[in-house]
């Protein structure tokens, strides 16, 4: 009793602060469910103090769909978003198409950014849920990421065959980029998405997946501010010291790319994991030529990323 003393002349002081009792009121005005739960049968007095001190722990509360009363006047310190990576993909087909798959389909994207001029973006998937758009992945010692990323599908053919039988990538049109970054800023500041969490399919699932694939800008992503990219001048320094010297072992390439956040065995054997590894880096930062296999040039490039 003597708290509930305590408290009501600490709230009935307050109240006289102007402001301070308005939002007091209002308090105690949108909690009438709890608030008579706990005063029970005392002294009118008594039952006011603590009628208040309840109103004033408690806060608002509502019946949620489950009638119970929900009380969200308090709210922890200790939360973040759940967003940790963004991740980006193509859809490999056309936008009917795309959209059937992704609306019928067992997978799905929170964000589906078409190839319509100009470009329109469909939420497809609420932020604070699951979108099935990653797969078995890992970055950065997470694994599984649709639960903690945001997928964003990009309508683009990825490849086809030309007459000649020659795989044929298809670019993505700047007007289509634009919209991109638009999206992908937003969602980095609202999330604190890491530039270095910011990524493609083909880096978070090497062995199975090419999308964005070699035509994707990441350059002008990251010169947007997006992503991580490699300190250009460091990265022509290395490139003659590798020329010159010679290339590392294979195992010194593991270690990069675990660093980047690639998920590759530390054996010291160029296997078919460490290749698609290098092949996704590859794919990511020089798209030029994504075999996969470790050249002067890659290496320069891993040594100068941050
Ligand atoms: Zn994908």
């Amino acid at each position: 009793m003597r708290i509930l003393r305590g408290l009501f002349a600490g709230l009935r002081g307050r109240a006289q602060g102007g402001a301070r009792a308005d939002r007091l009121a209002a308090r105690t005005a949108c909690n009438p469910i709890v608030a008579s739960g706990c005063t029970g049968r005392r002294p009118a007095a008594a039952r006011l103090a603590a009628l208040l001190a309840c109103a004033a722990l408690a806060g608002c509360a509502a019946r949620g769909p489950g009638g119970y009363v929900l009380d969200t006047s308090l709210s922890s310190r200790g939360q973040s978003s759940r967003v940790q990576f963004i991740v980006l993909h193509y859809t490999a087909g056309s936008l009917e198409r795309s959209l059937h798959v992704l609306s019928h389909g067992q997978v799905g994207a929170h964000y589906v950014v078409t190839d319509e001029q100009p470009p329109r973006l469909l939420r497809m998937v609420d932020e604070s849920r699951s979108a099935w758009h990653a797969g078995e992945s890992a970055w950065r010692g997470y694994t599984w990421l649709n639960s903690s990323s945001i997928g964003v599908e990009i309508v683009n053919p990825g490849w086809t065959r030309g007459p000649d039988g020659a795989m044929r990538w298809h670019p993505y049109p700047d007007w289509q980029i634009d919209a991109v970054i638009a999206l992908v800023r937003d969602l980095a500041e609202r999330h604190g998405v890491k530039p270095e969490n910011i990524v493609g399919h083909s880096d978070i699932a090497p062995r199975r997946k090419m999308d964005p694939g070699p035509l994707f800008p990441w350059k002008r992503l990251a010169d947007a501010g997006l992503g991580r990219w490699y300190d250009e001048t460091l990265a022509a320094r290395y490139l003659a010291q590798f020329q010159a010297e010679g290339l590392p072992e294979i195992g010194w390439f593991q270690q990069h790319l675990a660093r980047i956040g690639y998920d590759v065995p530390q054996s010291g054997v160029a296997d078919d994991a460490t290749q698609a590894a290098l092949a996704a880096f590859q794919l990511h930062y020089r798209p030029r030529d994504f075999s996969g296999l470790p050249d002067a040039e890659t290496a320069a490039l891993l040594a100068a990323m941050p």
